[in-house]
This record gives structure tokens, C-alpha cells and sequence, in this order.
């Protein structure tokens, strides 16, 4: 049976994947959740003319020429403004923020004036309207100025709250729950045993979540066992995980726990090998409302298949609609061998060269369980599948690593 390709694999994860049910959250805990409706500016932004400078209000008319000398006859600052009409030959004191009095519509800057008494001398012309922000310059009401499925930014927050809006209607956090199998992991810190080993995977995987917008739930660590890993799945229901993110017990000829662990719990598979390197054995079901991805134990094969897989889903579920990696086109840096039929992502470093395009260079080892060049590797450099060879300096595509 031909391997799923990588694109048809995500298809199908991300086919019946709709964003989480939307929520209402104060404007300061939204930040870099996804926007569930567009906004509208319910008011318009500045609301009446403003002076953008500490200076003199007065008719553009009365200072095309210089000197002049008008008459004062008050003072507006911000939030407390003039409301008599400025006549031809006067003018009123204005401070940064005030609105701008009726018959006005220039500013002079208090650098270029002189003060006599009652009497403003201007002492540079000016062009009408210098220094005053018009009514609706930044927004008017009825606007749509933020979309839904945006991420929002610490700027978009202010915006937000300008608009008016003091709670913003957003998409649920998708909730991670991560799970490592294996006889042979132990924690971080712990003291290995004979063959055993350090867990590693789920500490890139649920920070990358975190990264996404994710909570992230630590199932911990499962030994081989149909019963506790059956154990640990429920504990991922339970605590209301959207998505279910296992590491290990995936290869062929091992114990293959977990997807039996699955099935005992009902699971839907939709497939187990995509035609990937690294990470062949990588598996995709829902378990009722709960999507589940069976990541590869070698950790730089579940890494990929995190990055390539759990971070569109995420981005999906959050209600993202920017949810694709883009590659980036680059320079090879060393020549690559002819490719076979599986996609592959090898680890390398991406630098510019003195003129700034970016070099990508494949790490001459690439084997799914380093751990070191995966962390020192700027990119995943993409090789098709039957990829013919290519040469130093010949054009790639590469796949950004995030922090
Ligand atoms: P498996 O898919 O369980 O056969 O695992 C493949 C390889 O990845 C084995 O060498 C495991 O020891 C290793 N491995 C599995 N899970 C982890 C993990 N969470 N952290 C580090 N290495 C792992
Ligand atoms: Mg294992």
C-alpha cells in the first residue's frame, strides 16, 4: 500500500477540526487569542478635531502672513474644551489632546509665538490646518478594523479598547494533553537505570503548544501497558483535552500500545504511516470529540511530526485562519543526494551569505534521535519525494524552526 503524502495526511487531520466554541474574555487576558466575530468601531477615533501640538488655535487665514497679532481669549486642554466660536484676529491657548474650538482649524506651535498680555504675536506664517488631527483620522464608527480568526496582538488590544470594546469575543484555548510511553523513560533529574533513558519529546511538544496558544495538560510518562496506557487515555478525556498528543509505542514490531490502547477505547483511526522522514509512523484518529495524533518516539521524528501536524490543528482549533507553514525559498549550501519516495525534512543551519540570502545546510547526520543538531538547526530543509539530486547553490525550500 503506498504511504499517505505528507499534504494528504494533513488533510485529513485538520478535515473535520473546527474552531472551539467562542467565549467572551476581558480585553487585558486576550492577548494572543484568535478574534471569533469581526469588529466594528462602535465610535470614531479622534471623535472631534484635536491639536496634535501645545501651541495656539486659530483661522488658517489670519496667518498666511507673518508677524500677526491676535487676541487671546482662552484656553482648551485635553478633555476640557472651549466652546465659544474664535473669531477672525483671535485665538485661544490649546494644549496637545484639546479639541479644537469652533472657527478654528490651524494650530501654531508655542515655539514659533510671543506673548504680550492678552496679545499672541505669531511670528511664522503657517499653512491652514498645520497640527490638527481631523475627526476620524485613526477609524470611524461602522468600520470593521479586526477581523475574525486574528491572533491578537499586544497593538490589537489597544486598538480594541480605543474602538470601546472593554471584553472581546474569542475562540476557546485548545487544551493539549501530552503523553509519553516507554518502559525505558525516566524524568528529567531522576537518576536512569540500566537502558533507560531521559524523556525528552514532551517538553519541545507542550512548549510548542504553549507557543500555538495551547494549554498544555502533562499526562506524564506510561509504561508499556495496554492497562495503564488505556489509564492514561482516560485521564486525557477526563481532563477535557481537545487534542491527545502521544509519543512512542508507535513503532512496527514493538508493542504497538497505543494504538491498541486506542482502539480499546473506541477509537476512529484514520491512518498510521505517511511517507515521511523522519517520522513514517505517525498516526491520526478521534476519540469522540477528542482528536488524537500518535507522534513517533525518536524524538526529532516527533518533533516534525508536531510541528507539521499539532501546530495546523492548533491553529484550527483555536480559530486561526493563517494555519499553513509557509516555506521559505533558500540557497543550498552543500549538495543533497537524490531523494526516495518519502517527503523529507532534514535538520539544518540557515545563515545568510554577505549579500543576506539565506543559506540552508543540511547536517551530514540525520538520524531522528539527535537531539543536538535538531536544537542547533535553524530550518527543515523539504525534499520532495524522488527529489532529483541537487547542488550547492541550487534554490530550496525550508521550513523555519521557531523558538
Ligand atoms: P518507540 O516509538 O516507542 O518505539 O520509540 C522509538 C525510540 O524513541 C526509542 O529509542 C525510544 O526509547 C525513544 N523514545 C520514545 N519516547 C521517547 C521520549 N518521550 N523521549 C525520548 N525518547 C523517546
Ligand atoms: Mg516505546
Amino acid at each position: 500500500m503506498a504511504l499517505l503524502s505528507v499534504a494528504d495526511a494533513l488533510a485529513q487531520v485538520l478535515q473535520d477540526a473546527t474552531p472551539l466554541l467562542p467565549e467572551n474574555l476581558p480585553l487585558a487576558d486576550a492577548h494572543g487569542r484568535v478574534l471569533a466575530a469581526d469588529l466594528t468601531a462602535t465610535r470614531t477615533q479622534p471623535p472631534a478635531a484635536l491639536s496634535a501640538m501645545d501651541g495656539y488655535a486659530l483661522r488658517g487665514a489670519d496667518v498666511a502672513t507673518a508677524p500677526v497679532r491676535l487676541k487671546l481669549i482662552g484656553e482648551v486642554a485635553a478633555g476640557h474644551p472651549f466652546d465659544r466660536p474664535v473669531g477672525a484676529g483671535e485665538t485661544a491657548r490649546i494644549f496637545t489632546g484639546g479639541v479644537m474650538p469652533p472657527g478654528t482649524d490651524t494650530v501654531v506651535i508655542q515655539e514659533n509665538t510671543a506673548r504680550e498680555d492678552d496679545i499672541v504675536v505669531i511670528n511664522q506664517a503657517s499653512a491652514s490646518g498645520r497640527h490638527v488631527r481631523k475627526a476620524g483620522l485613526d477609524f470611524t464608527a461602522g468600520e470593521v478594523l479586526l477581523t475574525r480568526g486574528r491572533q491578537l496582538t499586544a497593538r490589537d488590544l489597544a486598538l480594541a479598547a480605543a474602538m470601546n470594546y472593554p471584553t472581546l469575543p474569542v475562540y476557546r484555548k485548545p487544551r493539549v494533553a501530552m503523553l509519553a510511553t516507554g518502559d525505558e523513560l525516566v524524568p528529567p533529574g531522576t537518576t536512569p537505570g540500566p537502558g533507560e533513558i531521559v524523556y525528552s519529546n514532551g517538553y519541545a511538544i507542550m512548549a510548542m503548544a504553549r507557543g500555538e496558544g495551547a494549554e498544555a495538560i502533562d499526562l506524564g510518562i506510561a509504561p508499556d501497558r495496554v492497562l495503564e496506557t488505556v489509564a492514561a487515555i482516560r485521564r486525557a478525556r477526563d481532563s477535557g483535552a481537545d487534542i491527545l498528543v502521544t509519543s512512542g509505542g508507535a513503532s512496527v514490531g514493538e508493542y504497538d500500545l497505543v494504538q491498541r490502547a486506542l482502539a480499546a477505547e473506541g477509537m476512529a483511526l484514520s491512518f498510521w504511516r505517511i511517507a515521511m522522514r523522519p517520522g513514517r509512523p505517525m498516526m491520526h484518529g478521534r476519540l469522540g470529540a477528542m482528536h488524537v495524533l500518535g507522534l513517533p518516539g525518536n524524538p526529532v521524528s516527533a518533533y516534525a511530526c508536531a510541528f507539521l501536524f499539532l501546530i495546523p490543528l492548533i491553529r484550527r482549533l483555536a480559530g486561526r485562519t493563517d494555519i499553513d507553514h509557509q516555506p521559505e525559498r533558500a540557497i543550498l549550501g552543500a549538495d543533497l543526494p537524490a531523494n526516495d519516495e518519502r517527503a523529507d525534512y532534514l535538520r539544518g543551519a540557515l545563515d545568510p551569505r554577505p549579500d543576506g540570502a539565506p543559506v540552508a545546510t543540511a547536517f551530514p547526520v540525520q538520524d531522528s534521535s539527535m537531539l543536538t543538531p535538531l536544537a542547533r538547526a535553524g530550518c527543515l530543509i523539504l525534499r520532495a519525494p524522488h527529489a532529483p539530486a541537487a547542488r550547492a547553490g541550487d534554490a530550496c525550500s525550508v521550513l523555519k524552526l521557531g523558538v
